[in-house]
């Protein structure tokens, strides 16, 4: 055989092509969702990650146990993500993304085992995702009151916590979600605006939100007061220590004299800066980085309490709610630049000092998130976040679909109907699309330990013969019965839903798309860059 140029430069390379690049494709993509299948809905269950002499975080997020798999393959990579970006967009329906997008790939491979090409495949797919979407827009509804807006939150962490604490965060979550009412912003922006703070005494019940910022600090100098009904404040992103700290080496003292005289300018710098400060008539000083000790006692004898060693985020949210900007040089603040503060405090929370600020503008509130063990406080965190982000987003668009494979066992009855409607093989995808929508329900009744076939057509047949409203059957996953999923009160925010559809079938496709698969291959001449670095 002729070596071709291309096989030259492919000569360090496995290569997996067409068909069998599929198969390992969709081989990847089942194995991961398996690792997350058994989580999905109120009854599915935890999963301990451990790491290499880290502590277990035990957890039933999908996304976090995706996130924590350490694995190689390109297609899992992708499906996770997938996930990812599910989470950072509605923070829900991670699992259901995943899973949706392996059983899209399997039965697509079915189809191309049969003959039907990829490209029809891919095609076929997306005719049925714009039909779904557009059904889903047509069943839904917006909450009736307070109580089903509630049910909403509360459906998209159960399982995650129990059915006390659950309600609870459901509480404190619309609470929070509320002070960001009405604002812009990007998907992180209720994560950005929202202290979390992990507080070690107390139980989960005793979670709560709490105006203005908290953190875990306290002035740095006792003379000043602890308490303050409101005042200036100005913050510095920045620090405001000695110079000799902040040039230590460089320079070089021949004398005390000139050791002296040193001390003396550098005192003197400093009262400059408290001396501006104070003109400005700023009672509340934050930094960012250190503030020297002799300069924490002018700054006392001024009547400025300060607070050093804050994190840019949470000097971000101080500035936002006080109208204090970010200065970088002490030396350098305007009159524009000071902010007002409407009172502030300090307290213990489990022997640990915490002071707290409110400003006149509002929009931030942290939340003391309590549990009597480390991995406790991270799964009521992460169910909390959560529910703040559905909550959130749930105030920009309130539609609302059944929960309990409602939706999907309705969509799928819908694409079968429709398939005829489209040409030719592409009816073939249509009515694949709509078999794994039902993945849905099947694990869910899986986890729920009830009979996948059996649930599906019952529930299948439920719908079907209902004379209206029939989308609105789902599984109650308890009992098994097929029950309308507004009077059990489980729903499915439309938002979480469109978006575990869209991002499922949108990874399913460019999967399908791939041809050709090529692993370098590791050789002796990969740099060793541990040595390199050392060299
Ligand atoms: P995901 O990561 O995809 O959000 P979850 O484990 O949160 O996965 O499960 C979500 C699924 O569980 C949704 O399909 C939702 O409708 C369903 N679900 C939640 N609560 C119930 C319930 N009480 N009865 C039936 N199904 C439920
Ligand atoms: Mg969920």
């Amino acid at each position: 055989m002729v070596e071709t140029e291309h096989d030259v430069a492919l000569e360090d390379t496995d290569r997996l092509h067409g068909r069998s690049a599929l198969v390992n494709n969709v081989k990847a993509a089942t194995a991961l969702a398996g690792a997350v299948r058994s989580t999905l809905g109120p009854r599915g269950l935890d999963k301990m990650l451990v790491e290499d002499g880290g502590p277990a975080t035990v957890t039933n997020d999908g996304v976090t146990v995706l996130e924590a798999a350490k694995v190689e393959h390109p297609t899992a990579r992708l499906l996770i993500s997938t996930s990812s970006a599910q989470d950072r967009a509605a923070r829900d329906g991670t699992t259901t993304t995943v899973i949706l997008t392996s059983e899209l790939l399997q039965n697509a491979l079915e189809l191309v085992r049969s003959g039907v090409h990829p490209s029809i495949i891919m095609n076929g797919y997306q005719i049925a995702l714009a039909e779904s979407l557009d059904e889903m827009g047509r069943i839904s509804r917006t909450p009736r009151d307070d109580s089903e807006l509630r049910a909403v939150v509360a459906t998209s962490i159960s399982g995650k916590v129990d059915s006390a604490v659950g309600r609870h965060l459901t509480e404190i979550a619309i609470e929070a979600a509320e002070e960001l009412d009405g604002e812009d912003g990007g998907h992180d922006l209720e994560r950005m605006r929202v202290k979390r703070l992990l507080i070690k005494d107390g139980g989960t019940l005793d979670s709560e939100v709490v105006r203005g910022l908290v953190l875990p600090k306290s002035r740095m100098d006792v003379a000043s007061p602890a308490d303050s009904d409101g005042g200036r404040i100005a913050i510095i992103d920045g620090g405001m220590e000695s110079p000799e700290l902040e040039l230590d080496a460089s320079i070089e003292v021949t004398s005390t004299e000139a050791l002296r005289g040193f001390h003396e300018r550098s005192r003197e710098r400093m009262r400059e800066q408290v001396d501006l400060l104070a003109s400005l008539e700023i009672d509340l000083l934050v930094v960012r980085d250190g503030i020297a000790e002799d300069a924490a006692t002018m700054l006392t004898d001024a009547g400025i309490t300060c607070y050093r060693r804050y994190d840019r985020e949470d000097l971000e949210l101080l500035s936002r709610i006080t109208g204090a900007a970010m200065v970088r040089d002490a030396r350098r603040v305007r009159t524009e630049d000071v902010g007002t503060y409407t009172s502030r405090s300090e307290r213990s929370y489990s022997g640990v000092k915490h002071t707290r600020i409110d400003g006149p503008e509002g929009g931030a509130v942290t939340v003391l998130i309590r549990g009597s063990s480390p991995s406790v406080r991270e799964e009521v965190k992460r169910a909390f976040d959560d529910a703040l982000g559905v909550a959130h987003r749930l105030s920009r668009d309130s539609r609302i679909l059944p929960g309990g494979g409602g939706t999907q066992t309705h969509l799928a009855r819908h694409l079968r109907a429709y398939a005829p409607s489209q040409s030719g093989r592409e009816q073939l995808a249509i009515e694949a699309f709509a078999a794994a929508l039902e993945i849905v329900p099947r694990a869910l009744a899986e986890n729920s330990g009830l009979d996948p076939i059996d649930e599906i057509l019952e529930l299948s047949a439920a719908q079907a013969a209902a004379s209206e409203g029939g989308a609105w059957i789902g599984m109650d996953v308890v009992s098994g019965d097929k029950v309308r999923m507004d009077e059990a009160g489980v729903f499915d925010p439309l938002f979480v839903a469109h978006h575990a559809l869209a991002g499922a079938t949108e990874a399913a496709n460019s999967v399908l798309r791939i041809d050709d698969v090529l692993w370098a291959k590791q050789d002796a001449q990969t740099p060793d860059w541990q040595s390199e670095m050392e060299d």
